[in-house]
């Protein structure tokens, strides 16, 4: 099998951002969010990619309606940055996961599905600003974090690859 970009979450991580939801997310508590790592560095600009929210689509509802056990399929994508994700602490898991869930807006006027998306006002969210007052750094700090992890994740590879080459070849007979 080819490689494999995109795995299902532990259902541990599935919880984590339920419970991100259910604390200062309602509109979002009866949407169908599934979660995804990305197994491969993205990077837009010079930034690296932590997460992104993706809505569904016609296709995407019907390919994943039993999944969701719902006839809509999934309302929402969320990618995770796996290498990122594993790797940071609790308090910044609940960070990326809540920057994530603002692109999600959500208006219960339309006719239409109401599971949209929004882009920021800012860096960040106006609501996000407040809430990470504290650190309102924690996005660079997260980022190198990751960086660091892939970099090193690539010597590993460079170094593997070098020791692959070294080996003689073998001959079975
Ligand atoms: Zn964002």
């Amino acid at each position: 099998m080819a490689d494999v970009r995109f795995e299902d979450v532990e259902s541990t991580v599935e919880a984590e951002v339920a419970l991100v939801v259910s604390e200062g997310f309602p509109d979002l508590i009866n949407a169908k969010i599934k979660v995804l790592y990305d197994t491969k560095k993205r990077v837009t600009g010079d930034k690296i990619v932590l997460g992104r929210m993706m809505k569904s689509n016609d296709l995407l509802r019907h390919m994943t309606y039993e999944e969701s056990k719902s006839d809509e399929g999934f309302d929402y994508f969320l990618f995770l940055d796996k290498m990122a994700y594993r790797n940071i602490d609790p308090a910044d898991r609940v960070r990326l996961v809540r920057h994530e869930l603002q692109h999600c807006d959500v208006d219960f006027e339309t006719e239409k599905n109401p599971y949209g998306l929004r882009t920021h006002e800012i860096e960040d969210f106006y609501e996000e600003v407040a809430k990470n007052a504290t650190e309102p750094e924690w996005r660079d700090r997260v980022a190198l974090v990751a960086e660091s992890l892939y970099d090193e994740e690539a010597e590993r590879e460079k170094d593997s690859k070098k020791a692959k080459r070294n080996s003689p070849a073998e001959f079975a007979e």
